[in-house]
């Protein structure tokens, strides 16, 4: 969020342009262009003083004509209701490209957790399901984690609902830790799905990856997910990569493991030895292989995107590019793998974990990896392809793709 652009204007204006294309009749168009239902609450949590402080929290319950509602819940200190509505928004059509059986929906509370102890979080997190649980459920809406929220938020706020239920339900959330309902594979999801998007674009722009070159621009679990597994899986090289903090630089390849201890135990990548220091726009304009926006909204702007350099832009974060940089990027013939596509194996494994706790049996790890990779590649192929035919940038396509499908299942159910 560096510049005040309404995420949930560029949401909208997206859509707009993929109602247009499609044609779509005036009725559903109105339908998608809002969300369903939103609910905003402040509730009370006593902190380690003693003191009580008022928070306010937001779940926004986008559209549920695929399904129930899916999505995950941000703990920031800028999270509005517009910010939600565009991720709830955004949502709808993620689980849509990737042809899962589940709706939009996000949900957030404005506070800023680096300053909470672990009991004050825990107390955030009961806090926030004892307000929202009514409009939850394991065949309603479903929650998981987004950004500075993990597992064990994820935990205490299922066990929350539980009691309030009377008995477990591991299925009202997703992103749980695995002796809870967890599902394999969870954690790196979202990272992983991106790199079998960035592996098919090299296929179809004939690049070759090895000893191809990455910069990370967000360091937390997609970023850091995602430079192990460049490495790992498509054995590229990860040069540069920066924080809310600052960036760090080495053209002969940044080691993970080295990068992720530092970042964890001083909180930031800066002053990671043996870098050179790097600003955050600079790394933007890298000549690299691929950049992975990897932290919040509107960072590629019409300001900058004349800079990029980047062969493929893969987007890992939600909503890393505005409209007007989308333009730019594609008259410069930069590939963009976008954010709904490129980030959807987070919600994709989250939806095997519904489906395993469903029926209260679990996956190993490889089948897990095998399935996440056949619903990445076929919703890669059907925006590259949908671009290909229609002559237009990959996010338009993407919408094409998602909007579709959403607007038949709203027209099989007669709503319009
Ligand atoms: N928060 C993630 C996203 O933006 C995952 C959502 C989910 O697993 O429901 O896609």
């Amino acid at each position: 969020m560096t510049q005040n652009l309404n995420p949930f204007q560029i949401a909208q204006q997206q859509l707009d342009e993929a109602a247009r294309l499609l044609g779509l009749d005036p009725a559903t168009h109105a339908l998608l262009r809002e969300p369903q239902r939103e609910l905003v609450v402040n509730f009370p949590v006593r902190m380690d003083d003693g003191q009580v402080k008022v928070f306010k929290g937001y779940r926004v319950q986008y559209n549920d004509s695929r399904g129930p509602t899916k999505g995950g819940l941000r703990f920031h200190p800028e999270e509005t209701i517009d910010t939600v509505r565009a991720l709830a928004a955004w949502m709808t059509w993620k689980c849509a490209v990737v042809d899962i059986p589940l709706g939009g929906a996000k949900g957030g509370v404005t506070c800023n957790p680096k300053t909470f102890s672990p009991y004050e979080l825990e107390r955030v997190a009961r806090g926030y399901i004892r307000a929202i649980y009514k409009i939850l459920g394991e065949k309603t809406d479903v929650p998981a984690p987004d950004v500075y929220t993990n597992p064990q938020v994820m935990a205490w706020m299922m066990d929350e609902y539980s009691i309030i239920q009377g008995h477990n339900v591991p299925g009202v959330i997703t992103g749980k830790p695995l002796p809870l309902g967890g599902s394999q594979g969870r954690t790196d999801a979202t990272a992983r799905g991106g790199i079998f998007c960035v592996r098919e674009a090299a296929k179809v722009l004939d690049v070759n990856l090895e000893e191809a070159t990455a910069a990370i621009q967000g360091y937390g679990n997609a970023g850091q997910f995602a430079h192990q597994l460049v490495v790992e899986l498509l054995g590229m090289k990860v040069v540069a990569i920066s924080d809310s903090r600052g960036g760090i630089y080495n053209p002969n390849g940044l080691d993970y493991r080295a990068t992720i201890k530092h970042k964890n135990t001083t909180g930031s990548v800066v002053e990671f030895e043996g870098a050179q220091s790097i600003s955050n726009e600079d790394l933007l304009a890298l000549e690299v292989t691929v950049l992975f926006p990897s932290a919040l909204e509107n960072v590629i702007t019409g300001h900058n995107a004349i800079h990029i350099k980047a062969k493929i832009v893969a987007e890992l974060a939600n909503g890393p590019t505005t409209p007007e940089a989308d333009q730019v990027l594609y008259e410069n013939g930069i590939y963009v793998i976008p954010d709904f596509l490129c980030n959807a194996g987070g919600v994709t494994v989250s939806y095997f974990e519904q489906v395993q706790n469903a029926y209260n049996y679990y996956w190993p790890l490889e089948l897990i990896h095998e399935r996440l990779d056949f619903k990445m590649t076929a919703a890669f192929h059907a925006v590259h392809e949908m671009a290909e035919v229609k002559k237009v940038h990959n996010r338009l396509a993407a919408y094409l793709v998602a909007v579709d499908r959403v607007a038949e299942a709203v027209r099989l159910r007669g709503w319009v």
